[in-house]
């Protein structure tokens, strides 16, 4: 199975108390590191989550060379419960249960007990990952310096096994791309959940259709060799220690978007929802949906009444506009509503079919 896409089954991987490191890139420091991490426990009267405790600090692979990693955390789910019954007082006493009050919280949208939460990971991504990813501008971020560091000659190069997929993901990177299309083809972060595929005929910037074998064997060819090129050329730039090159802040220059970098990423749990409903949403790009598929299953592991209520309301739940809401009152009056008596649009029409009426 697909790494990036069985984030469940990898999680689970030192569930029976294994080593839990994974195999993967990591320095020899960076391994002892995190050996060193977990061989410290100390005593806390804070509030602690043994489901997360459980993989601190451990790498989870993401993508070919990235990974995500917990570093720290605050709060659980009684933080969330304690903070909203500051606020509502006696009035909470209605919601008896900690998973009703949060179902309430979730549901009508009152975010801030969500803010009471917070967590730090350790990200190693792709450059043309993390450019979408710091768009979200509500988290506190610490980058890799390719300024003061050498960067190692990592980069990302799609999975072939990913091509297999084209059946479970093709149908809706084509209605993403159709879409956008009736939005006049804008430039945007285009739904691509295949990973090498075909140039999307409707919008220039979508992959639409896997590529033939021998085709997607000779594009991850030529991914590979000029990255490989561009790494080679930047070693040349940076030159040896008896003949030092350029410096490192211009070297760097050189080298692609599919170079990984790595950050500290520190977020608060109403803001790292915000980021999930965004980015492990179908019509996020595959490769920054892999790592908040991550993501999802680790805020499962630290908030599971959180998380349930955020996939229920949020992410699997739907909003619609009071013209969509009274098109579904008429159906089930039984009326036969078109799209042209509905009063939405193409696109909105469409939507409202695949939601009404599509299996997820
Ligand atoms: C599928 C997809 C396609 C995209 N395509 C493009 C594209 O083509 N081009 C492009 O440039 N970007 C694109 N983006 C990025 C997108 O426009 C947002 O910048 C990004 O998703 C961050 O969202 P956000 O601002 O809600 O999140 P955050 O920055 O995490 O902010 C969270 C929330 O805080 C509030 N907030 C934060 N900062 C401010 C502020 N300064 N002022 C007011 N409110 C604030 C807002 O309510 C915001 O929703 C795309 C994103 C997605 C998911």
């Amino acid at each position: 199975m697909c790494r990036a896409l069985a984030p469940a089954a990898r999680l689970g991987y030192d569930r029976g108390g294994g080593s839990g490191t994974p195999e993967m890139e990591l320095t020899q420091d960076q391994r002892r590191e995190i050996e060193d991490l977990r061989a410290q426990t100390r005593p806390t009267r804070r509030a602690t989550v043994a489901a997360l405790e459980e993989i601190l600090y451990r790498p989870i692979p993401v993508l070919d060379h990235g990974f995500v990693r917990v570093i720290d955390y605050m709060g659980d789910d009684a933080a969330i419960v304690q903070a909203a019954r500051v606020s509502y007082g006696k009035g909470t006493k209605q919601v008896s249960t900690d998973r009703g009050l949060i179902n309430y919280l979730m549901r009508h949208r009152h975010t801030s007990p969500f803010e009471m939460c917070e967590i730090k990971f350790h990200v190693k991504l792709p450059i043309f990952v993390a450019r979408q990813w710091i768009r979200h501008r509500t988290a506190n971020v610490n980058e890799y310096s390719a300024r003061y560091s050498i960067l190692d000659r990592e980069f990302y190069v799609p999975d072939e096994e990913f091509l297999r997929l084209q059946k479970e993901f093709g149908r809706r990177a084509r209605q993403a791309a159709q879409q956008l299309d009736l939005l006049g083809g804008e430039d945007s972060e285009q739904p691509a959940p295949v990973a090498t595929a075909a140039q999307s005929r409707t919008n220039k910037q979508g992959r639409e259709e896997v590529l033939p074998p021998e085709e997607a064997a000779r594009v991850l060819r030529d991914i590979r060799k000029i990255s490989q090129h561009a790494f080679t050329v930047y070693d040349r730039l940076l030159g040896e220690e008896a003949r030092p090159g350029i410096a490192r802040e211009l070297a760097r220059i050189v080298l692609p978007l599919n170079t990984y970098t790595q950050w500290y990423w520190k977020i608060d749990l109403h803001n790292l929802l915000h980021f999930l409903e965004l980015r492990a949403d179908p019509h996020a790009q595959f490769e920054i949906r892999a790592y908040a598929e991550v993501i999802l299953d680790i805020v499962r592991r630290w908030v599971p009444l959180t998380a349930a209520a955020f996939e229920e309301y949020r992410m699997r739940g739907a909003c619609l506009s009071r013209t969509a809401l009274a098109v579904v009152r008429r159906m089930l009056r039984g009326e036969q509503v078109t799209r042209e008596t509905s009063g939405l649009s193409a696109g909105e029409w469409r939507e409202l079919q695949a939601l009404l009426f599509e299996e997820p």
